[in-house]
């Protein structure tokens, strides 16, 4: 349970004066939540000075300024082209106030002829007049403090305006509580860092840019506390599997040496140093939890077979848990012909087997006589129990939830667990999505394979690009086609994927499909599997298809504002389409001007396939503008830490983790009190609880 001292920080933004229904979704919207806490992991990305005050005599043109000055006249606009413009005066000299579509009730009843007004913006000089059009505030002497200060800018969506999040800001901030300190003392006295609450403060008030920047100490705290949290709850899931002692494997070799000789090709090298890996863990005496990363058709299929099948010449069983059920159903296919050559009994088990099937499964798998159990989520559920369950091969596949999947490994004994991603990851990001897990790479694709061909193309186009694709259709290819990211607060994916599937199905009829994130799970299924089987030719897709389905057939992809997707997501959708022996080609469009970054990472597309590398790139370049990209790519828990900035707290948060529970394993100490705080503030109430089960 949340301890009570946090409820104010998650209380609802709706609590706040001025958020109303309107609001509410807006800043759900921007800030991916409505608690009070959300506001607060929203830090500022600028700021404007509004300290300048002179009088109207000596105010620099081109600066803002803050002002008091009477009004004197309105001087409405003949046409409907000019602007309204507002005479003010000071003691020393008049000014112009300037505005382009105005709503002449508002203005008067704004700056009454004769009153005082604070005006702020940024002046200007016009035929040696002073000017300020549309000020950016116009308030009542008493505003004055407010105004004359230095205001906070943040990052924006459309509908809240800078005052109105600056407003709700102020509100939440006076709700943080002061909390007991989780950080080493002696460590964040050294650092010279504030509090938690005073660091909040601080990064919400920045005087200055140098206050702004990742290395101030107020944001360099705050990243820290995220850090510590995120390697914490990592270390304490790990220490939990490692404290159990596993148990030493290493079968006899007499069914994987059958399955080799059967195998129409060699293992790659690459395949065989990460299997050596596996079977070192497997015959240690501890429980294995390794993260085996490759590309989608680096073979990771076999090597996860081949590690199953030595615990199984043991006489142990293992399991393989997909993200979704089509991709379960894809690993019985390759697995299951390979399995019954060799007398090893393999079965699936999902959502969807249900009745006598489900039963039978259920009694032969618990008596032992399924060697190897292929499902989704549904072999978490508490009726399926195993004889004698060993190994666990967990297919992440682009997903992240180590924590959830891990229970798994629960319904074993001591089993070891792999788990498989095709998202090639570097180095510091395995850190921050994995923690110190043990990890093998496939980097080595196996031999023969034909590159994608990928085309840079801007979406001017886009027509010469569905001519093409027909083509392709006719000829009995089918394809892909990855609708933009939609920017914020433009309509959202699923609208543009859906008025660009309208757009095609006038073309191509109901040869047309579409998928989105939105969909139920089966319904997604269900579209993909038409797709598969070639009912439909052409499938129109949000970024889900990334969750990887082998369709051979398809050869091609088209990807709409390419500029707009992370590198290595675009690299994950290419995967789809890589089949190796065929030609394929993946046409990313843009929608110019590109910068020069984006230009630079749609190049690296073309120029290359190894996922490794991109990641790397991918990360590089990832400039602080890049948001979409770094959304998209799967890690951006990050609120408060920015990983090309922070990289070194990360390394520090990860020795201090593990020292943490070396000398408190079960944070009991008052530290260790605090520290349950910091994880229950970051949201890791799923790593709490595994201290109490
Ligand atoms: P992943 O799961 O990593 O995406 P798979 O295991 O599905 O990749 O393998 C992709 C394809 O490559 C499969 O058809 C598989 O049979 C084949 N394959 C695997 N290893 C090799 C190899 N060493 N040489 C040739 N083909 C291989
Ligand atoms: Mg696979």
């Amino acid at each position: 349970m949340r301890p009570e001292i946090l409820y104010p920080l998650f209380a609802d933004a709706a609590s706040l004066k001025g958020v109303g229904e309107r609001a509410r979704t807006l800043l759900g919207n921007l800030l991916g939540g409505t608690k009070i806490v959300n506001l607060l992991w929203h830090l500022p990305s600028g700021l404007v000075d509004r300290r300048y005050s002179p009088k109207l005599a000596e105010a620099e043109a081109g600066r803002i300024c803050t002002v008091t000055a009477r009004v004197v006249e309105h001087i409405q606009p003949r046409t409907n082209k000019q602007p309204w413009r507002v005479e003010v005066e000071d003691d020393t000299d008049q000014m112009e106030l300037i505005f382009f579509k105005a709503y002449p009730d508002s203005i008067k009843k704004a700056l009454p002829v004769g009153s005082t007004r604070v005006l702020s913006g940024k002046t200007e000089r016009f035929n040696g007049r002073l000017q300020m059009p549309h000020p950016d505030y116009i308030g009542k002497p008493e505003d004055w403090p407010q105004i004359a200060a230095v205001e906070t800018v943040y990052p924006l969506t459309a509908g809240l305006s800078n005052k109105m999040l600056g407003k709700f800001m102020q509100q939440a901030l006076t709700k943080v509580p002061p909390l007991p300190e989780w950080q080493d003392t002696a460590f964040a006295a050294q650092q010279n860092w504030p509090s938690f609450a005073e660091a909040l403060r601080q990064a919400h008030h920045p005087q200055c840019s140098k206050d702004l920047a990742s290395d101030s100490a107020a944001r360099q705290r705050l990243a820290y506390d995220e850090l510590l949290a995120n390697q914490l709850a990592l270390a304490i899931v790990r220490q939990r599997i490692k404290k159990q002692a596993g148990r030493s494997m290493e079968g006899n070799g007499c069914l994987r040496r059958q399955i080799l000789q059967n195998l129409p090709f060699d293992l790659t090298s690459a395949q065989q140093t990460v299997l050596g890996e596996i079977y070192a863990d497997q015959k240690a005496p501890f429980r294995m939890l390794r993260l085996l990363q490759g590309d989608v058709g680096s073979g990771k299929t076999i090597v996860a077979l081949m590690a199953m099948l030595n615990a199984v010449e043991c006489g142990a069983q293992a399991a393989i848990m997909a993200p979704t059920e089509i991709l379960a159903k894809q690993h019985l296919e390759t697995i299951a012909p390979m399995c019954e050559k060799i007398g090893v009994r393999v079965e699936l088990l999902t959502g969807k087997t249900k009745g006598k099937t489900r039963t039978e499964i259920l009694t032969a798998l618990q008596k032992g006589k399924i060697q190897i159990l292929i499902g989704t989520h549904a072999l978490f559920q508490e009726d399926v129990k195993f004889k004698d369950l060993a190994f666990v091969v967990v297919d992440e596949q682009h997903r992240f939830g180590v924590h959830q999947r891990l229970s798994l490994s629960e319904k074993g004994n001591q089993a070891d667990i792999l788990v498989m991603t095709a998202t090639p990851i570097p180095r510091t990001l395995v850190l921050t999505a994995y923690g110190d897990m043990e990890y093998s790479k496939l980097d080595q694709a196996p031999a023969g394979r034909k590159p994608v061909d990928t085309r840079v193309l801007p979406a001017d186009k886009l027509s010469e690009v569905t001519a093409a694709l027909k083509r392709k259709l006719e000829s009995g290819c089918r394809a892909y086609w990855v609708c933009p990211l939609v920017e914020e607060s433009e309509k959202s994916d699923l609208a543009a994927a859906e008025e660009r599937f309208a757009t095609l199905q006038k073309i191509f009829g109901a040869d047309v499909g579409l998928v989105h994130g939105k969909m139920k799970e089966k319904d997604k299924d269900a579209v993909m599997e038409r797709f598969k089987n070639g009912d439909i030719k052409l499938l129109v897709a949000t970024t889900v298809i990334e969750v990887g389905v082998n369709v051979p057939e398809a050869t091609l992809m088209i990807i709409e504002h390419a500029e707009r997707f992370g590198l290595a997501q675009l690299h994950q959708l290419r995967g789809r389409i890589k089949r190796g022996f065929e030609a394929s080609t993946c046409i990313l469009t843009y929608v110019p001007p590109l910068s020069a970054t984006a230009r630079e990472r749609l190049n690296i597309m073309r120029q290359s396939e190894d996922g490794f590398m991109i990641a790397e790139k991918d990360l590089e370049l990832r400039g602080g503008g890049e948001i979409l990209g770094t959304k998209q790519s799967g890690f951006a828990e990050f609120r408060l830490a920015d990983m090309s900035m922070h990289k070194n707290l990360l390394s520090i948060a990860n020795q201090d983790a593990k020292l943490i529970l070396e000398r408190d394993p079960n944070l009991q100490s008052p530290r260790g009190q605090a520290l349950r705080t910091l994880l229950y503030l970051f949201e890791k109430d799923d790593t709490i609880r595994t201290y109490r089960s």
